[in-house]
């Protein structure tokens, strides 16, 4: 064994390296899903439990790795694949990643990590600016102020988005280390503690509120799925009735369904004219600040208190970056927590501030996509993508069998496929609706399955469709690779299938 642990460590396997190197090849240009076996049957190959004893050759290793496990992997970076969130990376990023994972850094605390702490500050604190958009005194200020915390990497919006809540929880209840949340609010006389976003908000809101022992009121959205702010006073005067303590509101830079935007602006200040904490979930759409054409969209994120970002989706980082972006320096000692064995109060240990203990260096591949991107490549790249999502929405709007359901906001489209036999009505009843809805969720399910083109599914309620929850396919055209010729294929693919099972 003594020569196996030196092999383990020390002996560089060329072997490996070439069939990595091939096999990322081959995924990378692989246009459609290869594998088309169903669920059900891939699980049975997943069902052994038994713990391999012997070390196995790698040759073999490698060929049944390749033959039986990455066959089973989504082409989320085939141009025809729009339904998901995640893009194609650009190849600089698989390629760091190797000495990401080789530094292997935890940046937790300092001393793991040494002045990639420092780096990780001064990657956030370029979004930062590009979403607060303070000036160089502030940044001279506070960026490597170790005191506070302006930005933080989580493995993703959800972490961000819970962290802003419990950030938002401790500004307003106070935290009493070993008293819980609930027993402080009901001794000052409130009733429950809540947060108040739409009902399009991001299902990470739902698992916050349950860790934090809040309570969670969705609101309706208008006629263009933004939260509707007539409804948000009304809830509000009812919480002050009922003595209920609100401790943040939400907006949403980008729904995850429709991409559509909350009004902001006027969300931000009517907490801030009530001291209640403003978060903003762009952790789809916060990317567009920085395309000069588009950062409009989300005018008002600047009021935020706090605001997450997903690196890991529009910034096409790899997949565990998402980020939380502070506006008030100040507010981070509202979750600071520390341990006398590691990361200590007076430190510069990110770690105090973090939900996550041990963390990667996701601040290296941001350092090297805003290099080698920069802010002119990610606008190139994020204009594209609306464009393309304008396209679509085009293609829809002239062709019968599709009824585009709202026009897109960024890059997200959603519509429907009319079955044959309904086309060319200007209206439907509800029978026909409910017809409809079974028809596209039929309809994806084949596609899916037939794995040359794919985009996801929604139910959602829409004013125009009576408030009744309908089935929506909804494409994200994020994938640089898209062209307009992939955009016909998916349709002509819908088409085909609208026609077989219209029969
Ligand atoms: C994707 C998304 C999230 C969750 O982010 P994860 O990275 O999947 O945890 C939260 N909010 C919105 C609006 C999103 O689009």
């Amino acid at each position: 064994m003594q020569d196996f642990i030196h092999e383990l460590f020390r002996t560089n396997t060329a072997e490996l390296e070439q069939w990595v190197n091939k096999v990322s090849r081959d995924f990378r240009i692989t246009s459609d899903a290869v594998d088309s076996s169903l669920m059900r049957d891939i699980v049975h190959d997943f069902g052994s439990t038994e713990l391999p004893a012997d070390p196995q050759d790698m040759r073999s290793f490698l060929s049944n790795f390749e033959k039986n496990i990455l066959i089973h992997g989504s082409h989320l970076g085939a141009p025809t694949y729009l339904g998901h969130m995640t893009t194609p990376l650009p190849l600089f990023m698989s390629e760091l990643g190797k000495l990401v994972n080789t530094f292997n850094q935890n940046l937790m605390k300092a001393e793991s990590s040494r002045g990639l702490t420092f780096l990780e500050r001064q990657v956030l604190g370029i979004l930062h600016r590009c979403v607060f958009g303070f000036d160089d005194a502030f940044y001279a200020r506070y960026l490597q102020d170790p005191s506070v915390l302006l930005a933080s990497f989580t493995s993703g919006g959800t972490l961000a988005n819970i962290t802003a809540l419990w950030m938002a929880a401790n500004k307003s209840i106070g935290k009493v280390p070993g008293v819980p949340r609930w027993k402080t609010l009901v001794e000052s006389g409130w009733s429950d503690a809540v947060v108040i976003g739409s009902e399009l908000m991001h299902y990470s809101f739902d698992k916050g509120a349950d860790l934090l022992g809040l309570s969670l009121i969705k609101i309706p959205v208008n006629a263009s799925q933004q939260l509707d702010l007539d409804a948000l006073r009304t809830v509000i005067k009812q919480c002050d009735e009922q003595k209920r303590k609100i401790v943040c509101l939400v907006g949403i830079g980008g729904t995850t369904d429709f991409g559509s935007v909350d009004p902001l602006k006027e969300i931000c200040q009517i907490g801030h004219e009530r001291g209640i904490h403003v978060h903003v979930d762009a952790a789809w759409g916060g990317s567009l600040l920085l395309s000069r054409t588009h950062r409009h969209i989300l005018s008002g994120i600047e009021d935020a208190d706090t605001v997450t970002i997903d690196a890991h989706k529009q910034l096409m980082l790899p997949i565990g970056s998402g980020m939380l972006f502070i506006r008030n320096p100040q507010d981070s000692s509202a979750i600071m927590h520390h341990a006398p064995y590691a990361v200590r109060p007076s430190s510069v240990d990110q770690g105090r501030f973090t939900i996550e203990g041990t963390r990667p260096a996701m601040a290296l591949y941001l350092y090297a996509a805003l290099h080698l991107i920069g802010q002119k490549g990610y606008q190139a790249l994020l204009d594209a993508s609306v464009q393309r999502a304008q396209l679509l929405a085009k293609k829809l709007k002239e062709d019968s069998y599709f009824e585009l359901a709202a026009d897109p906001v960024m890059n997200i489209v959603l519509y429907r496929v009319i079955p044959p036999c309904l086309q060319g009505k200007e209206s439907f009843t509800d029978i026909e609706n409910d017809r409809i809805n079974q028809f596209n969720v039929l309809l994806q399910k084949h596609q899916r399955q037939a794995g040359k083109t794919f985009v996801s599914r929604t139910m959602r309620k829409m004013q125009r469709y009576g408030n009744k929850a309908i089935a929506l396919l909804r494409a994200v055209l994020l994938n640089p690779l898209t062209t307009a010729t992939d955009l016909d294929m998916l349709l002509s693919d819908q088409k085909t299938l609208a026609d077989q099972l219209g029969r």
